[in-house]
């Protein structure tokens, strides 16, 4: 698979067999948004795929548990910095599982990795790219001469970004590695002893450190959104490069925004979207098909219209599911006929050459819709291993998507069942509509549902 790399501007292909990817979590400070829900999905949905294309994928998501929003919301909470992340972490977990993203092989948080933080800066004060200064440690940019590639800034551009000098700092692009602690980090417990003193690592550090202690430099797939190339990840790549003497990362993927009704999403417009609410009216999968359905590439639009578009085109998939594996039930029970086959390798390669195209993930679910046209136009002309076939290969695929996951295959009918259907129909066609309303009840006790059609009756579980 070929994936954009955002510091080449290229496309790269992904030929390890082993893939490790860091992606950036969340700052617990508060309920995750949509655009938190859309960065997770896409990475899950790449972990996955490549999973499926055979490769061994190691997945690092961290915390950043030490900010100064956790902060705040502590000292206005009264709690401490480890309360408030503990609760968001919590609260995040539970809107993942809804939107059935895997467990990361690792979550490390920025408090359970300050020893190796502080050895980090330390190694990096020894080779001269940081320096001290009462307790604070900052790295010095110009001493870094690759600064600015991933974002492609020049100097002078980077010169403009920060308006205020800070007079303690050599360079104006200089940041923060420690930051000595002040009042409200010893008020919220938001503090560690360092050789500097109390204090608490800057932001982008941790991410250096938490990828090169889990991954090792360099790796695969450094992943988050767009917003985040410029400081979060220009910084992290000079730390980590400065320190390891290397590219640390071959690819870095980054998805663009999520905007809301064509608006940014921020707190000053009041239009943030919680993951959760969404969730709760649509569905997991629902609100999942829906992040998956613009490429991670492009800007994804939310609004009432556009998720209900997402739920229609969701449910159009799985009615084709149940109608097909409705239609297998059915030519298992009575026997097979004679007919069609079906193109599955043709089916495959549409839908992985979608995939391997820099995860174009909308292409891979108009290929989905349109073989579910196709099969489900022919339902009664195609042969049961034509079906079977197909609803093996498109569950796989959804899957790949992580959505129905938990299909529960529709069973074939057992002797006494059949014996019953058939005395149902015999009932029906002497209008003997109480008998055959019992007869229903009877399946429905074993918690399938009949329907009639022309070409017989069906049975589904309710
Ligand atoms: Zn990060």
């Amino acid at each position: 698979m070929r994936l954009f790399d955002t510091r080449t501007s290229s496309l790269i292909p992904v030929v390890e067999k082993r893939v490790k990817i860091y992606v950036c979590g969340i700052t617990p400070y508060d309920f995750s948004h949509l655009g938190h829900a859309r960065s997770a999905v896409i990475f899950d949905t790449l972990r996955r795929y490549l999973e499926f294309g055979g490769h061994e994928v190691v997945f690092v998501q961290n915390y950043t548990d030490v900010d100064d929003k956790i902060i705040n919301r502590a000292l206005k909470e009264g709690k401490t910095a480890k309360e408030v992340a503990e609760r968001f972490i919590a609260e995040f977990e539970k809107d993942m599982k809804a939107l059935n993203f895997k467990r990361p092989t690792y979550t490390p948080r920025v408090t359970e990795n300050i020893p190796e933080i502080i050895s980090f800066i330390e190694k990096l004060l020894e080779k001269g790219y940081a320096y001290e200064v009462n307790g604070d440690v900052y790295f010095h940019v110009p001493s870094f001469e690759k600064y600015g590639e991933l974002s492609k800034q020049s100097l002078e551009e980077l010169n403009q970004h920060r308006i205020e000098p800070d007079p303690r700092k050599k360079d104006v692009k200089d940041f923060a590695l420690w930051k000595s602690a002040k009042e409200e980090d010893f008020t919220a417990k938001a503090f560690f002893d360092s050789p500097w003193g109390l204090g608490r690592p800057g932001w982008h550090i941790e991410c250096s450190v938490m990828s090169s202690k889990f991954l090792g430099i360099p790796f695969e797939i450094h992943g988050g959104g767009r917003d985040l190339i410029f400081p979060h990840h220009e910084n992290e790549r000079a730390q980590t490069y400065a320190l390891f003497n290397v590219e640390p990362v071959k690819i870095w993927m980054h998805n663009d925004f999520l905007t809301i009704s064509g608006e940014k999403m921020s707190k000053s417009l009041g239009n943030i979207v919680r993951v959760r609410d969404v969730i709760a009216k649509y569905g997991g999968e629902v609100v999942r098909y829906f992040l998956l359905s613009a490429h991670y590439r492009s800007v994804l639009n939310y609004s009432e219209t556009e998720i209900e578009k997402a739920r229609k085109a969701y449910n159009y998939l799985r009615n084709s599911l149940l109608n097909v594996d409705m239609e297998i039930a059915y030519l298992k029970t009575f026997g097979d006929r004679k007919g069609y086959t079906f193109n599955v390798k043709g089916f495959e390669n549409d839908f992985v050459s979608a995939m391997e195209d820099d995860l174009n993930t909308p292409k891979a679910i108009a290929t989905l819709h349109r073989y579910a046209n196709a099969v489900n136009r022919d339902l009664h002309e195609l042969s049961l291993e034509a079906l079977e076939l197909f609803l093996q290969k498109m569950l796989r695929f959804l899957n790949v998507l992580g959505i129905f996951e938990g299909w529960r295959r529709i069973r074939p009918l057992e002797k006494e069942e059949v014996d019953l259907l058939l005395e149902r129909e015999i009932a029906r066609k002497s209008e003997d509509f109480e008998k055959a309303d019992k007869i229903r009840e009877k399946f429905r006790e074993k918690h399938f549902v009949l329907l009639d059609t022309k070409w017989g009756t069906r049975w589904r579980y309710e």
